[in-house]
């Protein structure tokens, strides 16, 4: 396949690059390096600086790259995705959010491309109703990212059912760890998310850590969380590429691992290697008490499920992290 990865140069869409040359795949990347990084793109793709929300930047490119050979599948990884940012910065969130997948639908249609992978998020769902999130719940985001996300998957299914086109969208539960070689990782200033929070304080990068309330209910007060391996989720956006380039038909699936941890069994995980030095605080706003996914949908139309465990997530980050950090 010759896949396009928009926000290639970014902590998932990097991962998904490696796994698709794994693959054997050719791969494309456009990323207009707000946050990524131009080192963590694979030396086996080619790379354009780019940015959808412009469309002459992006039609250029598509013009140039179609006119060599199609696209079989555009992969999209460039969203903005902090949800305390995405309160204070709403108006930032829907233009590059949803305004950028509009414009790179539009120039999709205007390429005859057929195949969208979207990264969503389980955010869609705000507060789940029960235990295990399957992909037919209801969807009520708390926050302007999840919200724009979720007009996104809107979006991508009217025009796919417009143009004949098919969508994978896969809605991410939370993502950490470093791909094995070490080479790519999550590489960021003002990291928010748990795993590389605590993994820094761990590593006496950051004095403290500060865990956003302890009375929620929950086994131990903090909050639930499902957590996946990077390189698991960005193998699933081989196989959903795969998926749509030989049934033509489209899906939205959860990838998540059935299983939630807590913000505190989170830190005891970390501190079998070091110590954490935590303080408990307020609730951050936003934030619902717990969210894990059903995966059984993943695993019966892709034969996907996560390889690697919590364990993996932690000793890859922090092996990254002191290489690289
Ligand atoms: N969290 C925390 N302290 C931090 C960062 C996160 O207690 O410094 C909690 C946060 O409140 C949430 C969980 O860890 O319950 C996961 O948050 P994260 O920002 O990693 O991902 P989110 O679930 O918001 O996408």
């Amino acid at each position: 396949m010759k896949v396009c990865v928009i926000g290639g140069a970014g902590y998932i869409g990097s991962h998904a690059v490696y796994e698709l040359i794994r693959d054997g795949h050719e791969v494309v990347v456009i990323d207009n390096l707000s946050t990524g990084l131009k080192e963590m793109v694979h030396e086996n793709a080619k790379f354009y600086l780019g940015d959808i929300t412009k469309k002459d930047e992006l039609t250029n490119i598509f013009d140039k790259e179609c006119e060599i050979k199609p696209f079989d599948v555009v992969m999209h990884f460039a969203a903005k995705l902090i949800v305390p940012e995405s309160l204070d910065q709403p108006l930032e969130y829907y233009h590059n959010n949803v305004e950028g997948v509009r414009i790179m639908l539009e120039v999709m249609t205007e390429h005859d491309i057929k195949n969208v992978v979207f990264s969503s998020t389980a955010a869609v769902y705000g507060e789940p109703e029960k235990a295990l999130c399957e992909e037919t719940d209801k969807t009520n985001p708390v926050n302007p990212y999840g919200e724009t996300k979720l007009a996104s998957e809107k979006l991508i299914k009217w025009v796919c059912q417009k143009y004949d086109m098919n969508y994978c969208i896969f809605r991410y539960f939370n993502v950490a760890g470093a791909d094995e070689s070490l080479e790519i990782g999550l590489k960021k200033d003002n990291l928010t998310h748990l795993i590389p929070v605590t993994i820094q304080t761990a590593l006496g990068l950051r004095e403290k850590m500060i865990v956003f309330g302890e009375d929620y209910d929950t086994r131990d007060g903090s909050c639930i969380r499902d957590y996946i391996h990077v390189s698991d989720l960005a193998y699933a956006h081989v196989l959903g590429a795969k998926y749509l380039v030989e049934n033509h038909k489209s899906l939205l699936v959860n990838l998540g691992s059935n299983e939630g941890y807590t913000v505190k069994e989170v830190i005891n995980e970390v501190e079998k290697y070091m110590p954490v030095n935590y303080v408990i605080g307020d609730r951050r706003p936003g934030d619902p008490a717990k969210i894990v996914a059903s995966n059984a949908k993943a695993k019966e139309l892709l034969g996907w499920s996560p390889k690697k465990n919590l364990s993996d997530m932690i000793r890859t980050d922090m092996e990254f992290r002191k290489k690289n950090c």
